[in-house]
């Protein structure tokens, strides 16, 4: 039989490597957290429904990308492939009116098929951030500042925030009508994928990649013209916002959300060091999507990073893990014994402590405790286990003497001495 492999477009992540995924995780809980943001966690497996009315069965990602299979109920079910649309749903139906503003945020794998390249998988990982209930210019301001700061803590350089604005619903339809007929008209210059969005997705045609397209676009109407004169002054309160935070934008009239619950305020942060895959961030107002889907009026905006991206961007420094604080090194039956019982111990003063449980030589043992780069050993072999003692030691890198003391196993007080001036203390 060949040997089991994982599916194309999913990856393992193995021991070494989520030394950086926890640290990069544990710096945005921290940010979050500083932020009053609170977490909320759905399902991964959600009826098929639900990504169809909240994202829209236009989009590529519903029409192409999802994973979806009928269980053996014969219900239609598909691998989340975003957060929104689960979190809004979590909300109506929890009973999102008795308290109508949330600051909420979750992180998980989400699933989409598409060809996979660098930047690119079919399992991946985002975190999303949602703001539900606001309606200001300051809650959009206050959003970009999260995103921006979390990329910011994670040392990540030269990203460039993007920002455009849609206006809302009757601007667009304005505009809509006479974009079309402008692309009816220059249809046959339009790449074949913007052909076919005309009358299924008109707006996301401006989000083209394809260089022709994007060429022919340049003469075509503006949807910045269409806005009136309120969404034009929500734009610039946003502009002048940003500007006293000092967060640097770009407008980028094209950036757009495709989808009629989109409006006003659309932005991407993006890196040049990710090549072809560059945005690492995706956010926008959404405020008629929670009504679209059977609740309140309520005014929303959010964003999403993904992870994998994210963690190319994070720099080396985060993938250093903490030392072991303490290897126990043990032999012999009473000793394994012993070297359980104060591992545990020790581990309740927040120490990092391994004991070693191959049964090795104490010779074999030391070069583990050397190759992990421990900050003190422990060794209790036979004669140390019968007289109820243990040598611990601590490696001293500035100096060739390691301080050496011999404890007895009863003796708590040096213990926590020595705990607090050696490794507490540094
Ligand atoms: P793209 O244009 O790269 O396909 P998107 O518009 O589909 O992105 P969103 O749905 O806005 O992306 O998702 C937010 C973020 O999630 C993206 O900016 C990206 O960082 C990440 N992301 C989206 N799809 C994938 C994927 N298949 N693999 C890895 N990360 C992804
Ligand atoms: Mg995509």
């Amino acid at each position: 039989m060949d040997n089991l492999k994982n599916l194309r477009g999913t990856v393992d992540l193995l021991p070494d490597q989520l030394i950086k995924w926890q640290n990069v995780e544990k710096i945005i809980f921290e940010q979050l957290s500083r932020a009053s943001i609170k977490e909320i966690r759905t399902p991964i497996l959600e009826m098929t429904e639900l990504f169809i009315r909240g994202i829209g069965e236009g989009t590529d990602v519903v029409s192409k990308e999802m994973y979806t299979f009928l269980d053996r109920g014969d219900r239609s079910c598909t691998l989340r492939p975003e957060g929104t649309a689960s979190v809004a749903r979590a909300l109506i139906q929890n009973g999102i009116s008795s308290n109508p503003l949330h600051k909420l945020w979750y992180m998980g794998p989400m699933f989409r098929y598409e060809r996979p390249q660098a930047g690119r998988q079919r399992q991946f990982h985002q975190l999303g951030v949602e703001f539900i209930g606001y309606d200001s210019v300051r809650s959009d301001v206050e959003i970009i500042a999260i995103a921006w700061d979390i990329l910011g803590k994670l040392g990540i350089k030269d990203l460039n925030l993007e920002i455009n604005t849609l206006g809302d619903v009757n601007d667009r339809l304005d505009f809509q009508k006479s974009f079309i007929k402008w692309l009816e008209i220059n249809k046959k210059f339009l790449d074949i994928d913007s052909q076919n969005r005309i009358n299924k997705n008109p707006l996301r045609i401006l989000d083209s990649k394809n260089s022709e397209t994007k060429k022919i676009l340049e003469n075509a109407p503006r949807l910045f013209n269409f806005l009136s004169e309120k969404s034009r002054k929500r734009y610039s309160d946003l502009k002048k916002q940003l500007e006293d935070l000092k967060i640097p934008y770009l407008e980028n009239s094209n950036l757009v959300r495709g989808l009629d619950y989109y409006c006003h305020t659309a932005f991407e942060i993006t890196s040049g060091a990710l090549g072809s895959q560059a945005t690492v961030c995706g956010g926008g107002r959404y405020d008629n999507l929670i009504k679209q889907m059977g609740g309140p009026n309520t005014p929303a905006i959010g964003f999403a990073i993904g992870l994998e991206r994210l963690i190319l961007l994070a720099g080396k420094e985060l993938e250093v893990q903490r030392n072991t604080d303490i290897y126990i090194i043990n032999q012999g039956l009473i000793a394994e014994s012993l070297a359980m019982d104060l591992s545990r111990k020790l581990r309740n003063y927040d120490l990092f402590v391994e004991l070693d449980l191959s049964g090795a030589s104490l010779s074999k043992q030391f070069k583990k405790a050397n190759k992990l780069k421990s900050k003190s050993i422990i060794v209790i072999g036979e004669d140390e286990a019968s007289n109820k003692e243990f040598i611990i030691r601590l490696f001293d890198k500035s100096n060739d003497e390691n301080k050496e003391e011999v404890i007895s196993f009863d003796n708590n007080i040096k213990l926590e001495n020595w705990i607090n001036n050696n490794l507490l203390l540094k």
